[in-house]
């Protein structure tokens, strides 16, 4: 089944607003095993709108505006939907009722008149109550093509969603959606494509997507079948496959892992120590680290050492690894990792210097970061150039240094 979104509002196409609820609705129905064709975003124009959802009934069974609903004048969603359909707007009393009951229990607002409009729906629709607002969501069926209206606050349409519209599309689709993320890192996006290109030029069901993230790739197998455990089985030998090629470089299959999660887990398994010892980054990988709940049974310390003072006093770094080399060197990550390890007693730490930008310094550009582990009285040293603006140098040496410390683990195994 094809599904086709519109979101309605001028706030939204002038960039006033972001279209958050195009991102939710297309997630959802993806999950439901909707394809997704088109999306559209149209001002509050009736006109505008009417074409709109006049070629969408064209080309997708489905199709989902959001935004537009509300009680003013320039809320034209349901009118124009219903004209569209060839329906008449009928008083619904139990929407009459709704409104007068939100507006007993928010004694702060009046209801106005134009509160009214909300309770007239297209004759013949199923209407859908909203919890948390005053606009219900309607659902309109004509010639094997289904409308639904939701309203534009994602506090309302989300949970109307939840609750309702996704268990009917679901019994419209019947077919369940399984997917597995499969999460790599150490890894480049073109890499993994390359490595992967039969397998997606072959696919049927399951399907295969890539997601490049900053130093990570992800990818998403898709299977549709009748029940989870045929669609489990469907994804068995594309799972088996991938393993086989990334080996080491997927870190986890689990949706809701997170590369840090999954190094603390390999550290406590290990029960191996951790600190980190952190220039460019001031704290980032720490606080990446402890976020996480538990992380106290691996990780010991973390040193932000911003200025050269800070590495020579705090980590020991040699007053002429600095002079001679600078702060942003292979030298210098490679003793503040060693260095880490012994003043805190820990049996790893890993480190990072470099430039996160975005003034250049001498000779040396901005992006180049040295990242360090030290296990095991073996230090390993890479040095990285990443690309660009400060933020996504400083998110790429993090995850960055996580990847390095999960490959000196697992060649020590
Ligand atoms: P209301 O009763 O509040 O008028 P409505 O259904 O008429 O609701 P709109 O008037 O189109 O919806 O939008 C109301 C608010 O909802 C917007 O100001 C915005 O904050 C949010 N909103 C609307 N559409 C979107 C969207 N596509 N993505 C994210 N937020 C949205
Ligand atoms: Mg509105």
């Amino acid at each position: 089944m094809v599904a086709e979104l519109i979101s309605v509002g001028t706030e939204i196409l002038l960039g006033n607003i972001v279209n958050t609820n195009a991102a939710y609705l297309a997630e959802k129905c993806a999950l439901l095993g909707l394809s997704i064709y088109y999306q559209t975003v149209v001002g509050d124009n009736e006109k505008r709108l009417e074409a709109t959802l006049r070629a969408a009934l064209e080309r997708s069974d489905v199709v989902i505006l959001c935004g537009g609903l509300g009680p003013t004048q320039d809320d034209l969603t349901k009118e124009t939907a219903a004209r569209v359909l060839g329906r008449k707007l009928v008083e619904d009393p139990h929407s009459k009722k709704v409104i007068e009951e939100y507006f007993k229990n928010s004694p702060m607002k009046k209801i106005t008149e134009n509160n009214w409009k909300q309770a007239m729906v297209p004759e013949g629709c199923i209407v859908v109550d909203n919890h948390n607002g005053t606009a219900p969501g309607i659902i309109m069926e004509a010639d094997h093509k289904t409308v639904i209206l939701l309203p534009g606050p994602p506090v309302e349409l989300e949970p109307m969603f939840e609750h309702d519209i996704f268990p009917y599309l679901r019994q419209k689709q019947p077919e369940v959606i399984h997917s597995v993320m499969v999460k790599l890192c150490g890894v480049s996006e073109s890499a993994v494509e390359t490595q992967i290109r039969d397998l997606i030029d072959q696919q049927s069901n399951p399907t295969i997507a890539t997601y490049a993230k900053i130093g990570e790739v992800h990818l998403r197998v898709t299977a549709h079948a009748a029940d989870e455990k045929e669609a489990k089985r469907l994804m068995k030998p594309m799972l088996k496959e991938l393993k086989n090629r990334f080996g080491n470089q997927i870190y986890t299959m689990d949706e809701h892992m997170t590369l840090e999660e999954s190094v603390l887990d390999m550290l406590r398994e290990r029960e191996l120590t951790l600190t980190t010892a952190e220039s460019l980054t001031g704290g980032l990988v720490a606080a990446r680290l402890t976020d996480i709940p538990g992380a106290s049974d691996v990780f010991r310390q973390g040193f932000v050492t911003y200025s050269n003072r800070a590495k020579r006093k705090l980590l020991d770094v040699k007053k002429s690894t600095l002079k001679d080399f600078g702060a942003v060197s292979e030298k210098t990550a490679k003793e503040m990792a060693k260095n880490g390890a012994f003043i805190s007693g820990s049996d790893i730490c890993i480190s990072l210097t470099g430039l996160a930008g975005p003034t250049a310094e001498e000779d040396k550009p901005v992006g180049l970061v040295y990242i360090a582990c030290s296990y095991n009285n073996r230090i390993t040293v890479r040095e990285c150039h990443f690309k660009g603006n400060r933020a996504k140098i400083r998110e790429s040496a993090v995850v960055g240094v996580l990847t390095l410390l999960r490959e000196c683990i697992l060649e020590d195994a």
